[in-house]
Protein backbone atom coordinates (compact mmCIF):
# COMPACT_ATOMS: atom_id res chain seq x y z
CA UNK A 1 0.00 0.00 0.00
CA UNK A 2 1.24 3.55 -0.72
CA UNK A 3 2.73 5.53 2.15
CA UNK A 4 0.47 8.15 3.63
CA UNK A 5 0.20 10.63 6.48
CA UNK A 6 -0.81 8.98 10.16
CA UNK A 7 -4.39 9.14 10.95
CA UNK A 8 -5.57 10.91 14.33
CA UNK A 9 -5.64 7.69 16.16
CA UNK A 10 -2.81 6.56 14.79
CA UNK A 11 -0.80 10.00 16.17
CA UNK A 12 -2.47 9.49 19.58
CA UNK A 13 -1.00 5.60 19.87
CA UNK A 14 2.22 7.00 19.08
CA UNK A 15 1.99 9.78 21.35
CA UNK A 16 1.02 7.11 24.25
CA UNK A 17 3.92 5.11 22.89
CA UNK A 18 6.24 7.77 23.36
CA UNK A 19 5.05 8.46 26.63
CA UNK A 20 5.57 5.34 28.19
CA UNK A 21 2.14 4.81 28.73
CA UNK A 22 0.99 0.99 28.98
CA UNK A 23 4.33 -0.09 28.94
CA UNK A 24 4.77 0.53 25.18
CA UNK A 25 1.61 -2.05 24.92
CA UNK A 26 -1.26 -1.78 21.97
CA UNK A 27 -4.05 -3.64 22.74
CA UNK A 28 -7.24 -2.98 20.46
CA UNK A 29 -10.81 -5.28 20.83
CA UNK A 30 -13.34 -5.18 18.23
CA UNK A 31 -16.92 -5.95 20.04
CA UNK A 32 -19.45 -6.90 18.01
CA UNK A 33 -23.08 -7.66 19.90
CA UNK A 34 -23.91 -10.55 18.24
CA UNK A 35 -27.44 -9.73 17.03
CA UNK A 36 -26.81 -10.12 13.44
CA UNK A 37 -24.20 -10.21 10.71
CA UNK A 38 -21.13 -7.97 10.30
CA UNK A 39 -21.69 -5.57 7.44
CA UNK A 40 -18.93 -3.72 5.37
CA UNK A 41 -19.32 -0.76 8.44
CA UNK A 42 -17.76 -3.57 10.76
CA UNK A 43 -15.43 -4.23 8.01
CA UNK A 44 -14.09 -1.13 8.43
CA UNK A 45 -13.72 -1.40 12.82
CA UNK A 46 -11.89 -4.70 12.09
CA UNK A 47 -9.45 -3.24 9.57
CA UNK A 48 -8.89 -0.48 12.07
CA UNK A 49 -8.29 -2.47 15.24
CA UNK A 50 -6.80 -5.22 14.08
CA UNK A 51 -4.63 -2.87 11.57
CA UNK A 52 -3.57 -0.59 14.59
CA UNK A 53 -2.49 -3.39 16.92
CA UNK A 54 -0.34 -5.19 13.79
CA UNK A 55 1.30 -2.09 13.03
CA UNK A 56 2.39 -1.23 16.96
CA UNK A 57 3.00 -4.84 17.12
CA UNK A 58 0.25 -5.20 19.63
CA UNK A 59 -2.83 -7.59 19.95
CA UNK A 60 -6.53 -7.43 19.33
CA UNK A 61 -9.22 -9.38 21.18
CA UNK A 62 -12.14 -10.63 19.66
CA UNK A 63 -14.83 -9.92 22.43
CA UNK A 64 -18.48 -10.58 22.12
CA UNK A 65 -20.63 -7.65 23.60
CA UNK A 66 -23.09 -9.81 24.63
CA UNK A 67 -25.16 -7.68 27.37
CA UNK A 68 -28.44 -7.93 26.00
CA UNK A 69 -29.98 -11.46 26.26
CA UNK A 70 -33.18 -10.76 24.35
CA UNK A 71 -31.52 -9.93 20.29
CA UNK A 72 -28.50 -12.26 21.12
CA UNK A 73 -27.77 -15.78 19.27
CA UNK A 74 -24.46 -18.05 18.48
CA UNK A 75 -25.70 -18.12 15.02
CA UNK A 76 -24.48 -14.48 14.88
CA UNK A 77 -21.85 -15.67 16.93
CA UNK A 78 -19.88 -18.38 14.65
CA UNK A 79 -21.13 -16.11 11.54
CA UNK A 80 -19.11 -12.97 13.11
CA UNK A 81 -15.93 -15.43 13.80
CA UNK A 82 -16.16 -16.95 10.43
CA UNK A 83 -15.83 -13.22 8.91
CA UNK A 84 -13.40 -11.52 10.82
CA UNK A 85 -11.35 -14.98 10.06
CA UNK A 86 -11.88 -14.46 6.20
CA UNK A 87 -10.97 -11.08 6.23
CA UNK A 88 -7.29 -12.02 7.22
CA UNK A 89 -7.34 -11.18 10.65
CA UNK A 90 -7.08 -13.66 13.87
CA UNK A 91 -8.00 -12.48 17.30
CA UNK A 92 -5.62 -13.36 20.67
CA UNK A 93 -8.38 -13.81 22.73
CA UNK A 94 -11.71 -15.24 22.17
CA UNK A 95 -13.71 -12.79 25.46
CA UNK A 96 -17.87 -12.45 26.33
CA UNK A 97 -18.81 -9.79 28.17
CA UNK A 98 -21.38 -12.11 29.51
CA UNK A 99 -17.89 -13.98 30.93
CA UNK A 100 -17.59 -10.76 33.22
CA UNK A 101 -21.16 -10.54 34.66
CA UNK A 102 -19.80 -11.48 38.16
CA UNK A 103 -17.09 -9.20 37.85
CA UNK A 104 -19.69 -6.33 36.76
CA UNK A 105 -21.80 -7.17 39.64
CA UNK A 106 -19.03 -6.83 42.26
CA UNK A 107 -18.29 -3.78 40.71
CA UNK A 108 -21.63 -2.17 40.89
CA UNK A 109 -21.98 -3.31 44.84
CA UNK A 110 -18.59 -1.61 45.13
CA UNK A 111 -20.05 1.80 43.67
CA UNK A 112 -23.38 1.13 46.22
CA UNK A 113 -20.94 0.78 48.91
CA UNK A 114 -19.14 4.10 48.02
CA UNK A 115 -22.47 5.22 48.17
CA UNK A 116 -21.97 6.23 43.87
CA UNK A 117 -25.28 3.90 43.23
CA UNK A 118 -28.75 3.43 44.33
CA UNK A 119 -31.87 1.11 43.46
CA UNK A 120 -34.74 3.07 41.57
CA UNK A 121 -38.02 2.05 41.37
CA UNK A 122 -39.52 4.67 39.54
CA UNK A 123 -40.66 3.68 36.02
CA UNK A 124 -38.78 4.36 32.72
CA UNK A 125 -41.11 6.95 32.13
CA UNK A 126 -40.86 8.60 35.66
CA UNK A 127 -36.80 8.28 34.69
CA UNK A 128 -37.21 9.77 31.47
CA UNK A 129 -39.27 12.66 32.68
CA UNK A 130 -36.75 12.84 35.36
CA UNK A 131 -33.90 13.46 33.25
CA UNK A 132 -35.37 16.66 31.84
CA UNK A 133 -33.83 18.34 29.16
CA UNK A 134 -30.25 19.18 27.91
CA UNK A 135 -31.36 22.96 28.65
CA UNK A 136 -32.76 22.21 32.05
CA UNK A 137 -31.44 20.69 34.90
CA UNK A 138 -33.08 17.52 36.10
CA UNK A 139 -35.19 16.40 39.16
CA UNK A 140 -33.66 13.91 41.45
CA UNK A 141 -35.46 10.76 41.91
CA UNK A 142 -37.32 10.43 45.29
CA UNK A 143 -35.63 6.85 45.67
CA UNK A 144 -32.39 8.88 45.53
CA UNK A 145 -31.33 8.97 49.08
CA UNK A 146 -32.03 5.15 50.04
CA UNK A 147 -28.84 3.99 52.33
CA UNK A 148 -26.13 1.77 51.63
CA UNK A 149 -27.76 -1.16 53.42
CA UNK A 150 -30.73 -0.64 51.74
CA UNK A 151 -29.48 -0.70 48.30
CA UNK A 152 -27.51 -3.19 48.95
CA UNK A 153 -29.96 -5.52 50.08
CA UNK A 154 -32.36 -4.87 47.22
CA UNK A 155 -29.96 -4.80 44.54
CA UNK A 156 -29.47 -8.67 46.28
CA UNK A 157 -32.44 -9.19 45.45
CA UNK A 158 -32.94 -7.80 42.01
CA UNK A 159 -29.94 -10.36 41.51
CA UNK A 160 -32.41 -12.94 43.22
CA UNK A 161 -34.79 -12.39 40.80
CA UNK A 162 -37.42 -11.21 43.66
CA UNK A 163 -38.50 -8.70 41.17
CA UNK A 164 -40.43 -8.35 37.94
CA UNK A 165 -38.96 -7.19 34.82
CA UNK A 166 -38.98 -3.23 34.78
CA UNK A 167 -39.74 -2.89 39.10
CA UNK A 168 -36.34 -1.48 39.80
CA UNK A 169 -33.22 -0.26 38.36
CA UNK A 170 -30.06 0.33 39.65
CA UNK A 171 -28.74 3.96 38.67
CA UNK A 172 -25.37 5.48 39.08
CA UNK A 173 -25.57 8.79 41.85
CA UNK A 174 -24.10 11.65 39.65
CA UNK A 175 -25.48 14.72 39.42
CA UNK A 176 -29.07 15.19 37.96
CA UNK A 177 -27.82 18.69 36.54
CA UNK A 178 -25.14 17.80 34.62
CA UNK A 179 -24.77 19.33 31.22
CA UNK A 180 -24.09 15.73 29.69
CA UNK A 181 -27.41 14.01 29.50
CA UNK A 182 -25.26 10.59 30.11
CA UNK A 183 -24.52 12.05 33.83
CA UNK A 184 -27.87 12.33 35.17
CA UNK A 185 -27.86 9.15 37.04
CA UNK A 186 -27.66 6.53 34.42
CA UNK A 187 -29.35 2.98 34.68
CA UNK A 188 -26.69 0.26 35.36
CA UNK A 189 -28.32 -2.25 35.63
CA UNK A 190 -32.18 -3.36 34.88
CA UNK A 191 -34.53 -6.45 35.58
CA UNK A 192 -34.80 -8.87 32.75
CA UNK A 193 -36.13 -12.30 33.12
CA UNK A 194 -34.75 -13.61 29.88
CA UNK A 195 -32.43 -16.43 28.58
CA UNK A 196 -29.14 -15.78 27.77
CA UNK A 197 -27.37 -17.67 24.89
CA UNK A 198 -24.65 -18.36 26.93
CA UNK A 199 -25.41 -17.93 30.56
CA UNK A 200 -28.68 -19.42 30.28
CA UNK A 201 -30.69 -18.71 33.42
CA UNK A 202 -28.08 -17.69 35.81
CA UNK A 203 -28.57 -14.21 35.61
CA UNK A 204 -31.94 -11.83 35.82
CA UNK A 205 -30.45 -8.73 35.94
CA UNK A 206 -28.13 -7.22 32.76
CA UNK A 207 -25.72 -4.46 32.62
CA UNK A 208 -26.05 -1.60 30.32
CA UNK A 209 -23.62 -0.87 27.74
CA UNK A 210 -22.32 2.21 29.58
CA UNK A 211 -22.07 -0.05 32.44
CA UNK A 212 -20.42 -3.11 30.61
CA UNK A 213 -17.98 -1.48 27.96
CA UNK A 214 -15.64 0.38 29.94
CA UNK A 215 -15.23 -1.90 32.27
CA UNK A 216 -14.80 -4.74 30.25
CA UNK A 217 -12.05 -2.96 28.42
CA UNK A 218 -10.61 -2.54 31.30
CA UNK A 219 -10.73 -6.26 32.49
CA UNK A 220 -9.13 -7.33 29.58
CA UNK A 221 -6.09 -4.04 29.89
CA UNK A 222 -7.43 -2.54 26.78
CA UNK A 223 -4.90 -0.07 25.48
CA UNK A 224 -7.04 1.85 22.79
CA UNK A 225 -10.61 1.15 22.56
CA UNK A 226 -11.59 2.65 19.35
CA UNK A 227 -15.60 3.37 18.68
CA UNK A 228 -18.09 5.50 16.56
CA UNK A 229 -18.93 8.66 17.17
CA UNK A 230 -22.10 8.47 18.80
CA UNK A 231 -20.07 7.26 21.74
CA UNK A 232 -18.42 10.48 22.07
CA UNK A 233 -20.90 11.98 24.31
CA UNK A 234 -20.59 8.59 26.54
CA UNK A 235 -16.79 8.91 27.02
CA UNK A 236 -16.71 11.05 30.29
CA UNK A 237 -19.24 8.54 32.04
CA UNK A 238 -16.31 5.46 30.22
CA UNK A 239 -13.79 7.16 32.19
CA UNK A 240 -15.94 8.20 35.51
CA UNK A 241 -17.03 4.48 36.02
CA UNK A 242 -13.30 3.74 35.36
CA UNK A 243 -12.06 6.40 37.76
CA UNK A 244 -14.72 5.65 40.50
CA UNK A 245 -14.05 1.75 40.38
CA UNK A 246 -10.25 1.95 40.50
CA UNK A 247 -9.05 -0.17 37.53
CA UNK A 248 -7.36 0.06 34.65
CA UNK A 249 -7.84 3.08 32.56
CA UNK A 250 -8.53 2.33 28.97
CA UNK A 251 -8.86 5.08 26.46
CA UNK A 252 -12.16 5.60 24.17
CA UNK A 253 -11.19 6.94 21.16
CA UNK A 254 -13.94 8.07 18.48
CA UNK A 255 -14.10 7.93 14.79
CA UNK A 256 -16.84 8.27 12.02
CA UNK A 257 -18.97 5.27 10.92
CA UNK A 258 -19.13 4.28 8.05
CA UNK A 259 -22.21 5.42 5.43
CA UNK A 260 -22.27 4.60 1.69
CA UNK A 261 -24.68 5.94 -1.18
CA UNK A 262 -27.41 3.25 -1.87
CA UNK A 263 -26.83 1.39 1.37
CA UNK A 264 -28.40 0.69 4.74
CA UNK A 265 -26.10 -0.45 7.35
CA UNK A 266 -28.04 -0.72 10.60
CA UNK A 267 -28.39 -4.18 11.27
CA UNK A 268 -31.82 -3.41 12.50
CA UNK A 269 -33.07 -2.60 8.72
CA UNK A 270 -30.72 -5.15 7.44
CA UNK A 271 -32.74 -7.70 9.62
CA UNK A 272 -36.40 -6.25 8.35
CA UNK A 273 -34.72 -6.55 4.48
CA UNK A 274 -33.77 -10.41 5.75
CA UNK A 275 -37.01 -11.21 7.63
CA UNK A 276 -39.71 -9.73 5.17
CA UNK A 277 -37.75 -11.26 2.31
CA UNK A 278 -36.75 -8.53 -0.17
CA UNK A 279 -33.38 -10.47 -0.15
CA UNK A 280 -32.64 -13.84 -0.24
CA UNK A 281 -30.88 -14.07 2.98
CA UNK A 282 -28.13 -12.30 5.26
CA UNK A 283 -25.78 -13.30 2.77
CA UNK A 284 -28.04 -12.09 -0.63
CA UNK A 285 -25.11 -10.60 -2.57
CA UNK A 286 -27.24 -7.13 -2.68
CA UNK A 287 -26.43 -6.98 0.97
CA UNK A 288 -23.94 -4.75 2.48
CA UNK A 289 -22.77 -7.68 4.98
CA UNK A 290 -19.83 -9.55 4.46
CA UNK A 291 -21.10 -12.79 3.95
CA UNK A 292 -23.51 -11.18 1.29
CA UNK A 293 -19.82 -9.31 -0.40
CA UNK A 294 -18.50 -12.09 0.03
CA UNK A 295 -20.73 -13.90 -2.01
CA UNK A 296 -20.75 -11.35 -4.69
CA UNK A 297 -17.42 -12.00 -5.62
CA UNK A 298 -15.36 -9.13 -3.69
CA UNK A 299 -12.63 -10.35 -2.26
CA UNK A 300 -11.05 -9.89 1.41
CA UNK A 301 -8.05 -7.88 -0.01
CA UNK A 302 -10.39 -5.39 -1.44
CA UNK A 303 -12.13 -5.10 1.06
CA UNK A 304 -9.17 -4.01 3.22
CA UNK A 305 -8.24 -1.67 0.39
CA UNK A 306 -11.39 -0.04 0.96
CA UNK A 307 -10.87 0.23 4.41
CA UNK A 308 -7.55 2.00 3.67
CA UNK A 309 -8.51 4.51 1.23
CA UNK A 310 -11.71 5.91 2.48
CA UNK A 311 -9.14 6.39 6.17
CA UNK A 312 -10.57 7.44 9.67
CA UNK A 313 -12.41 10.62 9.89
CA UNK A 314 -13.93 12.57 13.22
CA UNK A 315 -16.82 13.82 11.41
CA UNK A 316 -19.31 11.64 9.90
CA UNK A 317 -19.48 11.49 5.93
CA UNK A 318 -21.16 9.42 2.71
CA UNK A 319 -18.70 7.49 1.08
CA UNK A 320 -19.41 6.57 -2.82
CA UNK A 321 -20.48 2.86 -3.20
CA UNK A 322 -18.63 3.47 -6.27
CA UNK A 323 -15.26 3.54 -4.02
CA UNK A 324 -15.50 -0.24 -2.96
CA UNK A 325 -16.53 -1.55 -6.49
CA UNK A 326 -13.04 0.45 -8.09
CA UNK A 327 -11.42 -1.64 -4.90
CA UNK A 328 -13.10 -4.89 -6.42
CA UNK A 329 -12.54 -3.98 -9.87
CA UNK A 330 -8.90 -2.72 -9.88
CA UNK A 331 -8.10 -6.04 -8.08
CA UNK A 332 -10.10 -8.74 -10.70
CA UNK A 333 -8.84 -6.84 -13.47
CA UNK A 334 -4.82 -7.97 -12.27
CA UNK A 335 -6.45 -11.45 -11.21
CA UNK A 336 -8.83 -12.84 -13.56
CA UNK A 337 -8.96 -15.03 -16.39
CA UNK A 338 -11.13 -13.27 -19.54
CA UNK A 339 -13.41 -15.69 -20.71
CA UNK A 340 -16.44 -15.78 -23.29
CA UNK A 341 -20.04 -15.61 -22.26
CA UNK A 342 -23.03 -15.11 -24.27
CA UNK A 343 -25.28 -13.27 -21.36
CA UNK A 344 -28.51 -13.12 -23.35
CA UNK A 345 -32.13 -15.21 -22.75
CA UNK A 346 -32.10 -14.97 -26.67
CA UNK A 347 -28.51 -15.05 -28.48
CA UNK A 348 -28.06 -15.09 -31.90
CA UNK A 349 -26.63 -17.76 -34.04
CA UNK A 350 -24.23 -17.29 -36.62
CA UNK A 351 -23.69 -20.06 -38.95
CA UNK A 352 -20.72 -19.68 -41.11
CA UNK A 353 -21.57 -21.05 -44.47
CA UNK A 354 -18.18 -21.54 -45.86
CA UNK A 355 -16.82 -23.24 -42.52
CA UNK A 356 -16.71 -27.04 -42.92
CA UNK A 357 -19.30 -28.88 -41.19
CA UNK A 358 -18.85 -31.35 -38.33
CA UNK A 359 -15.33 -29.09 -38.11
CA UNK A 360 -13.74 -28.30 -34.52
CA UNK A 361 -10.73 -26.20 -34.12
CA UNK A 362 -8.75 -24.84 -30.75
CA UNK A 363 -8.09 -21.35 -30.76
CA UNK A 364 -6.17 -19.67 -28.18
CA UNK A 365 -7.16 -17.00 -25.96
CA UNK A 366 -5.04 -15.27 -24.11
CA UNK A 367 -5.78 -15.55 -20.04
CA UNK A 368 -5.19 -12.27 -18.73
CA UNK A 369 -3.14 -9.40 -20.59
CA UNK A 370 -2.42 -7.85 -17.46
CA UNK A 371 -0.78 -10.87 -16.23
CA UNK A 372 2.09 -12.23 -18.26
CA UNK A 373 2.46 -15.70 -16.47
CA UNK A 374 -1.37 -16.11 -17.02
CA UNK A 375 -0.85 -17.80 -20.03
CA UNK A 376 -3.54 -19.03 -22.79
CA UNK A 377 -5.76 -21.48 -23.06
CA UNK A 378 -7.80 -23.52 -26.08
CA UNK A 379 -11.65 -22.55 -27.08
CA UNK A 380 -13.03 -24.71 -29.50
CA UNK A 381 -14.26 -23.22 -32.54
CA UNK A 382 -16.85 -24.49 -35.09
CA UNK A 383 -19.07 -23.51 -37.57
CA UNK A 384 -22.08 -22.21 -35.46
CA UNK A 385 -21.54 -19.91 -32.85
CA UNK A 386 -23.67 -17.60 -30.78
CA UNK A 387 -23.29 -13.74 -30.36
CA UNK A 388 -25.44 -11.27 -28.74
CA UNK A 389 -28.36 -9.45 -29.23
CA UNK A 390 -26.39 -6.68 -28.96
CA UNK A 391 -23.72 -7.06 -31.19
CA UNK A 392 -26.23 -7.16 -34.51
CA UNK A 393 -27.87 -4.22 -35.59
CA UNK A 394 -29.95 -4.85 -38.70
CA UNK A 395 -30.05 -0.64 -39.49
CA UNK A 396 -26.64 0.86 -37.36
CA UNK A 397 -25.69 3.92 -37.35
CA UNK A 398 -22.87 5.56 -38.38
CA UNK A 399 -20.09 4.08 -36.28
CA UNK A 400 -21.46 1.08 -35.16
CA UNK A 401 -18.28 -1.11 -35.22
CA UNK A 402 -19.82 -4.55 -34.53
CA UNK A 403 -21.69 -7.00 -36.98
CA UNK A 404 -24.60 -5.09 -39.58
CA UNK A 405 -25.85 -7.06 -42.66
CA UNK A 406 -22.84 -6.92 -45.18
CA UNK A 407 -20.34 -5.72 -42.29
CA UNK A 408 -17.61 -7.58 -40.91
CA UNK A 409 -16.19 -8.00 -37.25
CA UNK A 410 -13.94 -10.14 -35.47
CA UNK A 411 -15.20 -13.12 -33.68
CA UNK A 412 -12.64 -13.07 -30.22
CA UNK A 413 -9.79 -14.92 -31.01
CA UNK A 414 -10.71 -16.43 -34.23
CA UNK A 415 -11.74 -15.25 -37.83
CA UNK A 416 -13.03 -12.17 -39.45
CA UNK A 417 -16.34 -13.00 -40.68
CA UNK A 418 -19.24 -10.80 -43.23
CA UNK A 419 -22.62 -11.17 -42.34
CA UNK A 420 -24.00 -12.13 -45.58
CA UNK A 421 -28.20 -13.09 -44.86
CA UNK A 422 -30.71 -12.21 -41.86
CA UNK A 423 -32.93 -15.02 -40.92
CA UNK A 424 -35.89 -14.49 -39.31
CA UNK A 425 -38.55 -16.52 -38.71
CA UNK A 426 -42.59 -15.96 -39.38
CA UNK A 427 -43.47 -13.35 -36.64
CA UNK A 428 -40.06 -11.70 -38.28
CA UNK A 429 -37.75 -12.16 -35.25
CA UNK A 430 -34.35 -12.43 -36.23
CA UNK A 431 -33.46 -16.28 -35.25
CA UNK A 432 -30.33 -16.38 -37.45
CA UNK A 433 -27.45 -14.88 -39.29
CA UNK A 434 -25.71 -16.49 -42.92
CA UNK A 435 -22.21 -15.21 -42.41
CA UNK A 436 -19.03 -16.43 -43.99
CA UNK A 437 -15.09 -16.41 -42.66
CA UNK A 438 -12.45 -15.51 -43.75
CA UNK A 439 -9.60 -18.47 -43.28
CA UNK A 440 -6.56 -16.19 -43.97
CA UNK A 441 -7.87 -14.04 -40.61
CA UNK A 442 -7.00 -16.18 -38.04
CA UNK A 443 -5.99 -14.52 -35.22
CA UNK A 444 -2.55 -14.86 -34.33
CA UNK A 445 -1.57 -15.36 -38.00
CA UNK A 446 -3.97 -13.31 -40.01
CA UNK A 447 -2.68 -12.65 -43.36
CA UNK A 448 -6.12 -11.30 -45.33
CA UNK A 449 -4.90 -7.44 -45.08
CA UNK A 450 -8.71 -6.98 -43.65
CA UNK A 451 -9.00 -4.42 -41.20
CA UNK A 452 -12.11 -4.57 -38.71
CA UNK A 453 -12.71 -2.22 -36.17
CA UNK A 454 -15.20 -4.35 -34.20
CA UNK A 455 -14.00 -7.58 -32.15
CA UNK A 456 -16.79 -9.44 -30.13
CA UNK A 457 -16.76 -12.76 -28.12
CA UNK A 458 -18.74 -15.41 -29.12
CA UNK A 459 -19.24 -19.58 -27.94
CA UNK A 460 -19.53 -22.40 -30.21
CA UNK A 461 -23.20 -23.27 -30.16
CA UNK A 462 -21.96 -27.51 -30.01
CA UNK A 463 -20.05 -26.65 -27.17
CA UNK A 464 -21.53 -23.87 -24.85
CA UNK A 465 -22.54 -24.72 -21.32
CA UNK A 466 -25.79 -23.37 -20.45
CA UNK A 467 -25.70 -21.17 -17.10
CA UNK A 468 -27.55 -19.00 -14.80
CA UNK A 469 -26.06 -15.15 -14.43
CA UNK A 470 -27.63 -13.10 -11.29
CA UNK A 471 -26.83 -9.58 -12.54
CA UNK A 472 -27.06 -7.08 -9.50
CA UNK A 473 -27.92 -3.35 -9.27
CA UNK A 474 -28.20 -1.03 -6.11
CA UNK A 475 -30.46 -2.41 -3.34
CA UNK A 476 -31.78 1.00 -3.04
CA UNK A 477 -32.72 3.94 -5.65
CA UNK A 478 -31.22 6.69 -3.11
CA UNK A 479 -28.04 7.97 -2.74
CA UNK A 480 -28.43 8.78 1.10
CA UNK A 481 -31.54 6.35 2.67
CA UNK A 482 -31.04 8.66 5.80
CA UNK A 483 -31.74 11.65 4.29
CA UNK A 484 -34.83 10.66 3.05
CA UNK A 485 -38.11 10.94 4.62
CA UNK A 486 -40.68 7.70 5.79
CA UNK A 487 -39.74 4.44 6.03
CA UNK A 488 -36.12 3.65 4.09
CA UNK A 489 -38.10 0.35 2.32
CA UNK A 490 -40.02 3.33 0.11
CA UNK A 491 -36.97 3.19 -1.71
CA UNK A 492 -36.42 -0.46 -2.47
CA UNK A 493 -35.11 -0.54 -6.11
CA UNK A 494 -37.29 -3.00 -7.33
CA UNK A 495 -34.68 -4.33 -10.06
CA UNK A 496 -32.13 -4.78 -8.24
CA UNK A 497 -31.45 -8.58 -9.48
CA UNK A 498 -31.88 -9.58 -13.00
CA UNK A 499 -31.44 -13.42 -13.78
CA UNK A 500 -30.94 -14.42 -17.09
CA UNK A 501 -29.52 -17.23 -19.22
CA UNK A 502 -26.16 -17.57 -20.44
CA UNK A 503 -24.08 -19.96 -22.77
CA UNK A 504 -20.56 -20.15 -21.34
CA UNK A 505 -17.23 -21.30 -22.69
CA UNK A 506 -16.76 -24.95 -22.25
CA UNK A 507 -13.71 -24.18 -19.93
CA UNK A 508 -15.64 -23.22 -17.48
CA UNK A 509 -17.49 -26.07 -16.53
CA UNK A 510 -15.44 -27.19 -14.18
CA UNK A 511 -15.39 -23.85 -12.70
CA UNK A 512 -15.59 -23.98 -8.63
CA UNK A 513 -17.47 -21.81 -6.24
CA UNK A 514 -16.09 -18.86 -5.29
CA UNK A 515 -14.05 -19.07 -8.91
CA UNK A 516 -13.84 -15.51 -10.33
CA UNK A 517 -13.42 -14.42 -14.40
CA UNK A 518 -14.07 -11.68 -16.11
CA UNK A 519 -16.94 -12.06 -19.13
CA UNK A 520 -15.05 -10.67 -21.76
CA UNK A 521 -16.86 -7.20 -22.34
CA UNK A 522 -19.50 -7.89 -19.48
CA UNK A 523 -17.56 -7.18 -16.55
CA UNK A 524 -16.68 -9.49 -13.03
CA UNK A 525 -18.22 -12.52 -12.44
CA UNK A 526 -18.00 -15.16 -9.76
CA UNK A 527 -19.16 -18.69 -9.22
CA UNK A 528 -22.24 -18.64 -6.48
CA UNK A 529 -22.53 -21.49 -4.29
CA UNK A 530 -26.17 -22.43 -5.91
CA UNK A 531 -23.75 -23.69 -8.47
CA UNK A 532 -24.26 -27.24 -9.45
CA UNK A 533 -22.59 -30.12 -11.21
CA UNK A 534 -25.61 -29.45 -13.92
CA UNK A 535 -26.27 -25.73 -13.74
CA UNK A 536 -23.56 -23.01 -13.36
CA UNK A 537 -24.70 -19.99 -11.51
CA UNK A 538 -22.63 -16.65 -11.73
CA UNK A 539 -23.07 -13.50 -9.77
CA UNK A 540 -22.20 -10.62 -11.33
CA UNK A 541 -19.56 -9.16 -8.83
CA UNK A 542 -18.86 -5.50 -10.46
CA UNK A 543 -19.04 -4.47 -14.35
CA UNK A 544 -16.48 -3.48 -16.36
CA UNK A 545 -17.13 0.42 -16.72
CA UNK A 546 -15.91 2.19 -14.09
CA UNK A 547 -17.76 4.94 -12.56
CA UNK A 548 -16.14 6.03 -10.13
CA UNK A 549 -14.42 9.35 -10.27
CA UNK A 550 -10.60 9.41 -9.59
P1 LIG B 1 -25.47 -1.43 13.93
O1 LIG B 1 -25.99 -0.06 14.08
O2 LIG B 1 -25.23 -1.81 12.52
O3 LIG B 1 -26.28 -2.44 14.67
P2 LIG B 1 -23.60 -1.49 16.06
O4 LIG B 1 -22.62 -0.43 16.32
O5 LIG B 1 -24.73 -1.62 16.98
O6 LIG B 1 -24.02 -1.39 14.55
P3 LIG B 1 -21.91 -3.56 17.02
O7 LIG B 1 -22.01 -5.01 16.82
O8 LIG B 1 -22.12 -3.03 18.36
O9 LIG B 1 -22.91 -2.91 15.98
O10 LIG B 1 -20.54 -3.03 16.41
C1 LIG B 1 -19.27 -3.58 16.68
C2 LIG B 1 -18.24 -2.56 16.38
O11 LIG B 1 -18.32 -2.15 15.02
C3 LIG B 1 -18.42 -1.32 17.23
O12 LIG B 1 -17.17 -0.92 17.74
C4 LIG B 1 -18.99 -0.33 16.28
O13 LIG B 1 -18.65 0.97 16.64
C5 LIG B 1 -18.39 -0.75 14.94
N1 LIG B 1 -19.25 -0.34 13.84
C6 LIG B 1 -20.55 -0.64 13.67
N2 LIG B 1 -21.05 -0.05 12.57
C7 LIG B 1 -20.03 0.64 12.02
C8 LIG B 1 -19.89 1.49 10.86
N3 LIG B 1 -20.93 1.72 10.06
N4 LIG B 1 -18.70 2.03 10.62
C9 LIG B 1 -17.65 1.79 11.43
N5 LIG B 1 -17.71 1.02 12.52
C10 LIG B 1 -18.88 0.46 12.83
MG1 LIG C 1 -23.25 -1.75 19.51
MG1 LIG D 1 -26.86 -1.96 16.82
Amino acid sequence: PAERSLNFIEQLVEEDLANGKNAGRVHTRFPPEPNGYLHIGHAKSICLNFGLADKYGGKTNLRFDDTNPVTEDTEYVDSIKADVRWLGFEWENEFYASDYFDQLYDFAEKLIQKGLAYVDDSTAEEIAAQKGTPTEPGKESPYRSRSVEENLDLFRRMKAGEFADGAKVLRAKIDMAAPNMHFRDPIMYRIKHAHHHRTGDKWCIYPMYDFAHGQSDSIEQITHSLCTLEFEVHRPLYDWYIQQLEIFPSRQIEFARLNLTYTVMSKRKLLQLVNEGHVRGWDDPRMPTIAGIRRRGFTPASIREFADRIGIAKRDNLIDVGLLEFCIREELNRTTARVMAVVDEKPIRVVLTNYPEGQVEEVSIENNPEDPGSGHRNVPFSREVYIEQDDFMENPPKKYFRLSPGGMVRLKGAYIIKCEEVIKDNAGELIELRCTYIPESRSGSDTSGINVKGTIHWVSVAHAVEAEVRLYDRLLTVEDPSAEEGDFKNFINPNSLEIVRAYVEPTLKSAQTGDRFQFIRKGYFCIDPDSTEEKLVFNRTVTLKDTWAK
